[in-house]
């Protein structure tokens, strides 16, 4: 009978000192059979995703508590200190050897905190085949209204984990335990990365530019996934190609000359030329963007004044640009500046453009892992049997820095049908749920993903040295 999957049956070993004494007792943890099976081809993909699947079922009230414990205490981008220690205490207790100290914060003038709450940490070989699997751990500057989750609502007030970045680290932290239980068996390096300051503070750029894929052995490929409220729970669901797209923001600040509101002529209005600079952006993608092509433009803010009788002096806007490809999202922002220079210029304001740290490039699933390696697994694990094909979304993700990196894949794991609470609120809604009996899908998704990725990997590797 095959023993379960990360069960301890000690085999000791003993060495005799040359005075005959026993010298050491080291326990030796048995290999899984099922995984072993599986990389010498003994035992079939079935056996193992069986496996897999009984293992994450086994971890869900793990992975309910870890999530609710995050969901508690969230915590903003490059703030993530609490949140970091939490998984480190889970890592040790599993004891999975990491490195902290990654994504810190080098915009501190323009995203408050240090950041450095970033953990890398391997299971296996710590040899090449090597893949990477990462999960995002921010919150956001949301007031939770979430009903029906009074033991584990925030407590911290305004910050709210709506994003479902505590149900993503949960699911890491139950893929981590699974993998860690057979690890005896893993040929190869499977890296987790807890990534902070997704965002909008490009953490995952930071952790690139530290040395992230630099590391030996260095991962071949990546893998992320998302919750999506808007998909029936336990479907998966992603596509070939472009799944997020890139993105920028931009404050602007117009400058004229403020003044008494009954003498507009001794003035130069910057909210009339704001109104001005809103509307002929909506040009923008109706008239510079050809019809075929995706893009956005959104004025999200719009600050001015304090009295009814006083024309102030100054104005802001905030804003975003989105589009499915870098070439036009920096085609885009040329003519953002344009439009925006020049709206100023004819009302006679100054005017002045701050753009973000870091843009993010679309996030792109490589074609050919996703067709011939990703589709399969997502398939497996999705409840439909297959992967549910979805249009881009012009929401962006900095996972996309990665997969400029290395042929990646990002999957989005449905999480709308739960309801108490309801769990279809939209990301970054103020009553966003997390429909939680989608964990160990995750886990699994992630689990089979770096199995048989390492297993491909393996292959492609004893096939080049024939
Ligand atoms: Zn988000
Ligand atoms: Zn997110």
């Amino acid at each position: 009978m095959t023993p379960p999957l990360g069960s301890s049956v000690p085999a000791v070993t003993t060495a005799l000192k040359a005075g005959g004494k026993i010298d050491k007792v080291a326990k030796v943890k048995p290999r899984n059979k099922v995984i072993d099976g599986f990389f010498n081809g003994s035992k079939t993909s079935e056996e193992l995703l069986s496996e897999i699947h009984s293992l994450a079922a086994t971890k869900h009230e793990f992975m309910v508590t870890t999530r609710r414990d995050l969901h508690r205490n969230p915590e903003l981008m490059y703030n993530e200190k609490e949140t970091s220690a939490y998984i480190q205490k889970a890592l040790k207790k599993l004891k999975i050897a990491f490195t902290t100290g990654w994504g810190v914060n080098t915009n501190p003038d323009r995203i408050p905190g240090e950041g450095g709450y970033g953990i890398v940490a391997d299971i296996g070989t710590r040899k090449e085949p090597c893949v990477l699997l990462r999960a995002d751990m921010d919150a956001l500057p949301i007031f939770e209204e979430t009903t029906n989750i009074d033991d584990f609502k925030s407590k911290n007030p305004g910050v709210m984990h709506a994003c479902g970045h505590d149900g993503h680290t949960a699911m890491l932290l139950g893929a981590a335990s699974i993998l860690k239980g057979m690890e005896r068996s893993i040929k190869g390096t499977v890296r987790l990365i807890f990534q902070p300051a997704e965002e909008g503070g490009a953490g995952a750029k930071r952790m690139l530019e530290e040395g992230l894929l630099e590391e030996e052995p260095r991962p071949q490929h990546a893998f992320a996934m998302h919750v999506n409220p808007k998909v029936p729970t336990g479907i998966v669901a992603s596509r070939p190609g472009t799944v997020k797209a890139a993105a920028e923001r931009f404050e602007i600040t117009i400058t004229g000359v403020g003044g008494h509101a009954a003498m507009p002529h001794l003035t130069v209005d910057p909210i009339v030329t704001s109104a001005s600079i809103v509307m002929n952006l909506q040009t923008l993608v109706s008239r510079s963007l050809s019809p075929l092509e995706s893009g956005v433009c959104s004025i999200t803010k719009f600050d001015a004044g304090s009295a009814f009788n006083v024309i102030p002096a100054n104005a802001i806007l905030r804003g975003t640009i989105r589009a499915l490809t870098t070439e036009i999202l920096m085609d885009l922002k040329d003519k953002v500046e344009q439009i925006v220079t020049r709206t100023a210029e004819m009302h006679g304001c100054e005017v002045g453009i701050l753009y973000s740290a870091d843009w993010y490039p679309p996030t792109r699933n490589d074609e050919q892992l996703y067709e011939e390696f990703s589709k399969e697994i997502g398939a497996m694990v999705s409840k439909s049997g297959e992967v549910l094909e979805l249009d881009p979304g012009m929401g962006a993700e900095d996972f996309g820095f990665i997969a400029e990196e290395i042929p990646s894949t990002y999957f989005m794991i449905g999480s709308g049908s739960g309801t108490e609470p309801p769990t279809d609120f939209g990301l970054h809604h103020p009553r966003f749920a997390l429909d939680e009996t989608i964990l160990p899908q995750g886990a699994e998704l992630h689990v089979n993903l770096a199995l048989r990725c390492l297993h491909m990997l393996g292959e492609v590797d004893s096939d080049s040295h024939v």
